[in-house]
């Protein structure tokens, strides 16, 4: 990838899971943004089973005021890890990923790739960050500007994966 300009830089002050909420539903990004979190354990769960289970006891995570990255290992450069419980919402968990490359990246971290952890499914996969990816981030962040913006929360979005939302009954309720 290109070097990270500081106007890029600047606008990186999210959190990864908004990041991922701005592609699932909008307005599931502003009620998380203003402190209504109803978010299900599962993925928490995930990942202390799998850190468990597997010979990552000993890995750090990563975390600052913006980001909290699951845990991290070294390779040829730093390689960002997020577990996940299943793959519903898979487009939104690997822009999550991008976003920590490219945020790390933009700390002037040199990272190889993410890999996206789906312990259940028994499925581990990479994540690369492309100029295009970049550009789409980009994207992603001014529209978390804009939906954070707003007074009220976005209207529902009536998707199927509102019923494993945790915020169905405050939505549909
Ligand atoms: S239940 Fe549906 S509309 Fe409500 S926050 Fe969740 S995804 Fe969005």
């Amino acid at each position: 990838m290109g070097v990270i300009s500081s106007e890029e830089k600047k606008e990186l002050k999210f959190k990864g899971t908004q990041v991922a909420y701005a592609v699932v539903c909008p307005r599931k990004l502003w009620l998380f943004s203003k402190g209504i979190t109803m978010e299900h354990a599962s993925d928490r769960v995930a990942l202390g089973k799998f850190l468990d289970e597997e010979s990552f006891k000993r890995e750090e995570g990563f975390s600052d005021e913006n980001v909290s990255i699951d845990f991290i290992t070294s390779e040829e450069g730093v390689v960002v890890h997020e577990v996940k419980s299943s793959k519903a919402l898979e487009e939104a968990h690997i822009l999550q990923v991008k976003y920590y490359v490219f945020y790390l990246k933009s700390k002037g971290v040199l990272v190889s790739h993410g890999l996206l952890h789906y312990p259940r499914l028994r499925k581990i996969e990479r994540v690369d960050l492309s100029e295009e990816d970049i550009r789409e981030l980009e994207s992603v962040l001014s529209r978390i500007e804009e939906v954070l913006s707003l007074h009220t929360p976005p209207k529902v979005i009536d998707k199927p994966y509102c019923k494993k939302c945790a915020y169905y009954e405050f939505c549909y309720g």
